[in-house]
């Protein structure tokens, strides 16, 4: 049966302020709470209208995304769900607000990071990953855009956007070509079974880029960055892991595995010497000396704006293309265009269409 939302109006309950953030179909708002004045995050999720339609989300996965938040909320590492409105076109999450920005945005402002304090980071994701592994949750879309700080001047880190995440119980296989290709596991791209596992992977491509800027298996295309996947092609090239600690490598290379099976788990992460840090007594911290420079973190933030405004051009081209091509069909099979259309017309509309779904209109 599915899930019903509050279908009260929602600006009774609450007042819509500025944008905070927004994702494919997905715009995110600051609101206030009207009764307590207690401020929130408010996503709303378009919703697909045709079930042959490519826009909006179908209401099935926006309900799974509200059963998976409920399930995992209430951890310190892990946004927490509080409320759930439904309009005509829109399914709206009443989120607790996250207002320290991104991790890695946090890490570029720093003028110095050593690995202890990336560390420290590191074992929060663990942590907010312990937990949803712990009530078989996968998250699936473990990247650096998802991993925001609870508050400005405050290193409290918490996992957001559950909209690829699911159950994935023992025993009941689930297959999915989901995820952003850089981040995504060899099963991921071989179209095998997903599992915890899947996560680990993309902690390691996150950590790897936490401590070089640079990303390990990215191509100068998505078959190439896929290649690189399945065949764990990375290296630690001395000039972006020059000062990094063969304890942080070691960590990476467990996580790198290509037999999901034989990857480290989020336990074997948490007990990982580079995660654990010294012992009482032992040899002093070597994480100290090993510094990370933060301004390649900065170059990888700037190539990811680069890359995402190549993306919606080539997007845009695809769909002018298409375009071309039912035109030439239409006028084949003897349709003739309205006058009020002309070619250049639906070229420029399939270019907004495409900026729209890229969020750049
Ligand atoms: P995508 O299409 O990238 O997967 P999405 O549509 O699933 O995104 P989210 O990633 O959940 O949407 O949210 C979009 C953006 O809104 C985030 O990148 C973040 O900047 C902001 N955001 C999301 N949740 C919160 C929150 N609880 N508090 C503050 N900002 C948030």
């Amino acid at each position: 049966a599915s899930l019903t939302f509050n279908e009260a109006p929602f600006a009774e309950s609450y007042d819509v302020g500025e944008e905070l953030g927004s994702g494919q179909f997905a715009v995110v708002y600051k609101v206030t709470s009207r009764k307590t004045g207690e401020k929130f995050a408010a996503k709303f999720i378009k919703k697909r209208r045709y079930a042959t339609s490519r826009r909006g989300v179908p209401r099935a996965h926006i309900e799974r995304e509200v059963e998976v938040l409920k399930a995992v909320g209430g951890h310190e590492n892990v946004i927490q769900i509080i409320d759930v409105f439904e309009t005509g076109n829109d399914v709206i999450l009443v989120l607790e607000l996250v207002s320290g920005g991104e991790l890695f945005d946090h890490v570029c402002a720093r003028e110095h990071l050593d690995e202890a304090e990336a560390c420290a980071f590191i074992k929060q994701i663990l942590n907010g990953i312990r937990h949803l592994h712990t009530n078989y949750v996968v998250h699936l879309d473990i990247k650096p855009e998802n991993l925001m700080l609870r508050k400005k001047g405050e290193t409290q880190l918490k996992l957001i956007d559950f909209g690829l995440s699911r159950h994935i119980y023992p025993g009941t296989p689930v297959k999915d070509m989901i995820g952003t290709p850089e981040f995504v596991a060899p099963e991921v791209v071989n179209y095998e079974p997903l599992s915890p596992a899947t996560d680990m992977w993309a902690l390691g491509v996150v950590t790897y880029i936490l401590l070089s800027g640079v990303s390990p298996f990215l191509g100068r295309n998505r078959d190439e960055t896929f290649c690189n996947i399945t065949s764990v092609n990375y290296h630690f090239s001395p000039t972006y892991f020059g000062t990094t600690s063969q304890l942080a490598k070691d960590f990476i290379g467990r996580l790198f595995v290509k037999d999901s099976h034989s990857r480290a788990t989020v336990d074997d992460c948490l007990n990982h010497p580079w995660v654990r840090g010294p012992r009482a007594g032992g040899p002093s911290d070597l994480r100290l000396n090993s510094t990370i420079n933060v301004a390649k973190i900065h170059g990888f933030k700037v190539r990811m704006r680069w890359r995402k405004a190549v993306e919606v051009i080539q997007h845009c081209r695809q769909i002018t293309r298409r375009a071309r091509e039912e035109l030439k069909l239409a006028t084949s099979r003897g349709y003739t265009l309205e006058s009020r259309y002309n070619k250049d017309d639906l070229i420029t509309s399939a270019v907004l269409i495409a900026c729209e779904e890229g969020n750049l209109a």
